[in-house]
């Protein structure tokens, strides 16, 4: 929560003359393209008008949301997004924890840029800005901007589209309320937004009956070759960049397929590798359960970081050498 002296001031800086951005993370995923929505819409209805910039695209599944197209996409808008947050008076950090996570980009504009910064976000170990609002024990950032709006004692202006981007966020991002942290508070907030008119058949079929053939070609591949490791512990999944091109791939093709590893009966940790599509690197998915804490492990090793049951990270080796490479550190710090 913000202190009540804080959400004073930042009710003050909400004003209909301010330039307004609002920025996520690198790669968005659905919890933090329904923050930021969910963000904008709120800030519609008190009348004031807001830029959402992401620094690179997102996945068609999340495209259905209301004023998605009006997204800036860094990548694609240098121009448009270097000035809207060179200009910007207020900013407002979605859903990641450091400015280098908006990537080599956006990140270095967030720093420059004048405006006040104001962060809400449920990762570990934020930096430090103007506003702070970090909480790692919320499964969602969605679940957080609404808890913002409480706090500004305005949940009477929350309409049909914030509720279908926050109830997308939260849902996204507790893998269908499943995860750890959901919480009776969770289920509560779930409640209002159905109230408000999120129809979760709807936002499920959107979001998630999203499949193509080859990306279940794709996922048959690696289902079909998933190694089990460290006495059932550890499950290991790979793909290299040939396969991804011969099947097609798509972005946000291969998400959720970690979530598999840790599916089977027994084991405590996933770890997904994948060959970037145009560089040199290794990006590596962690999950894991209970008191295995992927976040700190992949900071430690794999260039990463993210929450203790799920993380992610970069690796500068062949994919080989970086799951020989895990073996070891995962056996070194847990089994
Ligand atoms: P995913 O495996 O879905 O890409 O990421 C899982 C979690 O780890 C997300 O919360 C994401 O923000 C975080 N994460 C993913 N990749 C990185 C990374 O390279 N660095 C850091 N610090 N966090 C990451
Ligand atoms: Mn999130």
């Amino acid at each position: 929560m913000f202190t009540s002296t804080e959400i004073s001031e930042i009710q003050k800086l909400l004003t209909p003359e301010k330039k307004i951005v609002i920025i996520t993370h690198y790669n968005p995923d659905g919890d933090a393209i329904g923050s930021s929505l969910g963000l904008k819409h709120f800030l519609k209805q008190k009348g004031l008008e807001a830029d959402v910039i992401v620094p690179n695209d997102f996945p068609k599944f999340l495209k259905w949301m209301p004023e998605s197209k009006q997204i800036i996409i860094a990548d694609y808008k240098r121009k448009q997004a270097g000035e809207a947050i060179y200009n910007a008076d207020v900013i407002f950090i979605l859903d990641f924890n450091a400015s280098h996570r908006s990537g080599n980009l956006v990140g270095p504009w967030i720093e420059k840029a004048r405006a006040k910064k104001i962060l809400i976000d449920h990762h570990q170990q934020p930096d430090d800005f103007h506003y702070v609002y970090s909480d790692v024990t919320i499964p969602a950032t969605s679940q957080m901007v609404y808890h913002f709006i409480q706090e500004l004692n305005e949940e009477n202006l929350v309409n049909k589209d914030i509720a279908e981007c926050l109830y997308t966020g939260i849902m996204t991002d507790t893998g269908g309320f499943r995860f750890r942290s959901t919480s009776a508070t969770t289920h509560r907030i779930v409640a209002n937004l159905i109230e408000k008119g999120a129809d979760p058949a709807m936002i499920t079929s959107n979001t998630w009956d999203t499949n193509t053939v080859s990306r279940l070609h794709l996922l048959a591949l690696i289902l079909g070759r998933i190694e089990v490791v460290k006495d059932g512990k550890v499950a290991i999944l790979w793909l290299k960049r040939d396969e991804l091109k011969e099947f097609g791939f798509q972005k946000g093709d291969t998400e959720g397929f970690v979530n598999y590893g840790l599916s089977i009966m027994g084991t405590q940790v996933a770890a997904f590798f994948m060959e970037d599509l145009y560089d040199d690197f290794i990006k590596i998915s962690f999950r894991s359960k209970d008191e295995v804490d992927v976040n700190q492990f992949s900071r430690n090793y794999f260039n990463g970081g993210g929450h203790i049951n799920a993380a992610g990270g970069k690796y500068m080796k062949t994919i080989e050498e970086t799951i020989v490479d895990f073996k070891e550190k995962i056996e070194a710090e847990y089994f």
